[in-house]
């Protein structure tokens, strides 16, 4: 008995939970998208619009307002205590036993799409000609158009994360 509920945990677990952050919460949302996590942000949603939006996503709300849990019908949500983004990313990847560096870079951080491979030939006229001769690896949201590189902005993210969770 014990056997099979920890199997079925495990499959709950190895799921990447989804999640749409209210409006005091832009900056974590950004960070969860750069570590791979779906994470739906809208600044200007109303409070029963972001429970539909969950429920019919099936997302996990993250908020930091009180009141907003004590909503019926609310469905899975967590309380972010801190106001700081760096304490607030720590709560959510503790509390939800995330792996931070899974899916590192794989979601763009504007608009929450998973990123493409694109061919260097295909981005010539769309990058700073410098980039163009420096990398040799390019990605691309196939929803904005954003085109992403192992440049220097990169490598602050991952020392941020260095930093947050260590390693
Ligand atoms: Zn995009």
């Amino acid at each position: 008995m014990m056997a099979k509920v920890c199997k079925i945990w495990t499959a709950m677990a190895r799921e990447r939970p989804r999640f749409i952050a209210d409006s005091m919460l832009g900056r974590l949302a950004t960070w969860l998208r750069v570590l791979g996590y779906d994470t739906a942000y809208d600044a200007g949603i109303t409070d029963s619009e972001l429970i539909r939006r969950a429920k019919r996503e099936g997302r996990i709300i993250l908020t930091r307002d009180r009141r907003l849990l004590k909503r019926k019908g609310i469905g899975e949500a967590l309380l972010i205590r801190s106001d700081h983004f760096r304490e607030q990313l720590r709560e959510v990847v503790s509390h939800f036993g995330l792996d931070p560096r899974s899916g590192f870079l794989t979601l763009c951080i504007r608009c929450n799409t998973p990123l493409e491979d694109i061919r260097k030939e295909e981005v010539r006229d769309r990058v700073p000609p410098y980039v163009f001769r420096t990398q040799e690896d390019f990605m691309i949201c196939p929803r904005c158009g954003r085109i992403y590189w192992g440049a220097t902005h990169r490598e602050r993210m991952e020392e941020e994360i260095r930093e947050l969770f260590g390693g």
